[in-house]
């Protein structure tokens, strides 16, 4: 072994001892409600797949369509080699449907929230972000160079506070996930919104989980706060309940000329290949088309919520289809984890730093595809590793 081959053992060997390596589990299907790993099927309680799209048969002719017609590789960023029409059809149809006059796309969520904050502040500039927001966004925090203060989760008195304190700024903004994806819960948008306008602050929302999920449309957080027309820009994902890959900003036509002259996430990286915007504007059509997929998936959520409630388990103050189950010690949270697997339930494990230490967890995520039976089945599976591990 090389010295710093030894170098870097010793830091995996620091992650296990204290119950945090992970393994690639690899599963030998699509993504959906059933996947086989190592030969086995089992229920899958783990994706993001919302609606139950990333296998849909719409979706693959979409895809497939869009390489018949522009192949597989973009060839290079949209401002070098060209733009093909996919991303600007879904970049259409996106602010159509959330209200906006502009969107623009990003190969990924982690991206645009680079691109977003980049673009929005800089040094001099201050950020106020909400402790549990998305790994992603704090990364942009740091990138755009801008003072980054945190509030605890929610905390509107201190995020007031932190407001009224600050001192000469050229921009404040307050950032937060819509739906918060490790607990489940709702930012509150309608107070923020308050705050933004009474201290001249401007208002960043991730709604990666709930587009698609909240709002009586399906159209996110903002819809279902009611807050829309108070928010003039927003950021959610493709990989999620559109059940594709990629991600998009929108807002006004303003910001994303800026976005498009500015962002580096989107200057200086290969454009996503047109199948994944053509299959997530195939999504976003049966998102407004087939409602039913939406209210099986709450349905399902609230089988799965109710049963673990009742079973003693204690949940989050989740309000969605994200139903974490609050264990603490990493190594128990494990545990639990494999003893589902056992049974044919798949959840992994969320450690730090993915959450808070002491706050490992079970997250659970149910979509429109599971069947009632599939759930029965995770709620037995829960009932035996709950008491093994002396958990309810
Ligand atoms: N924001 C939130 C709240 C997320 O949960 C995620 C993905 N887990 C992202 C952004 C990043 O999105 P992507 O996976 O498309 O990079």
């Amino acid at each position: 072994m090389t010295p710093i081959d030894i170098a870097l053992q010793s830091e995996l060997a620091r992650l296990q001892s204290a119950h945090l390596l992970r393994r690639l589990r690899r599963i030998d299907s699509p993504c959906g409600p059933i996947v086989s790993i190592g030969g086995r099927a089992v229920i899958l309680m783990a994706s993001n797949d919302y609606l139950g799209l990333a296998n849909a048969p719409e979706l693959k002719r979409a895809a497939i369509d869009a390489i018949a017609a522009y192949g597989v590789g973009a060839g290079a960023a949209r401002l070098i080699s060209g733009t093909q029409p996919p991303h600007e059809h879904l970049e259409s149809a996106l602010a159509l449907f959330k209200g906006t006059d502009a969107a623009l796309c990003f190969g990924s969520g982690y991206l645009a929230n680079i691109g977003l904050l980049s673009a929005l502040v800089r040094s001099g500039d201050l950020i106020l972000a909400d402790r549990l927001c998305h790994a992603s966004l704090f990364e942009g925090c740091r990138l755009s160079r801008a003072t980054l203060r945190i509030y605890q989760h929610a905390d509107l008195a201190q995020l007031e506070r932190l407001l009224k304190r600050r001192g000469r700024v050229r921009r404040t903004l307050i950032v937060t996930d819509g739906l918060f994806s490790m607990d489940g819960d709702l930012a509150p948008l309608k107070e923020l919104v308050d705050l933004g306008q009474r201290y001249d602050a401007l208002l960043m929302v991730d709604d990666a989980h709930g587009t698609g999920v909240l709002g009586q449309e399906g159209r996110g957080s903002l819809e279902a706060c009611g807050v829309e027309r108070a928010v003039p820009f927003h950021m959610g994902t493709l990989g999620k309940a559109l059940g594709s890959s990629g991600a998009y900003v929108v807002g006004t036509k303003a910001l994303i000329q800026l976005l498009v002259n500015t962002a580096r996430p989107f200057l200086f990286t290969t454009a996503p290949p047109a199948a994944l915007p053509a299959a997530a504007l195939t999504a976003l059509q049966l998102v407004q088309q087939e409602p039913v997929r939406r209210s099986r998936l709450w349905a399902n959520r609230e089988r799965l919520y109710t049963r673990l409630c009742g079973l003693g388990f204690h949940l989050t103050a989740t309000v969605s289809p994200i139903l974490p189950v609050l264990i603490g010690d990493a190594d128990k949270a494990l545990h639990f984890s494999e003893r589902l697997l056992e049974s044919g339930v798949y959840a992994p494990a969320i450690r730090p730093p993915t959450v808070p230490r002491g706050s490992s967890r079970i997250r659970f995520t149910v979509t429109a595809a599971h069947t009632p039976d599939h759930l029965d089945h995770v709620i037995d599976a829960c009932a035996r590793a709950g008491r093994a591990l002396r958990l309810i």
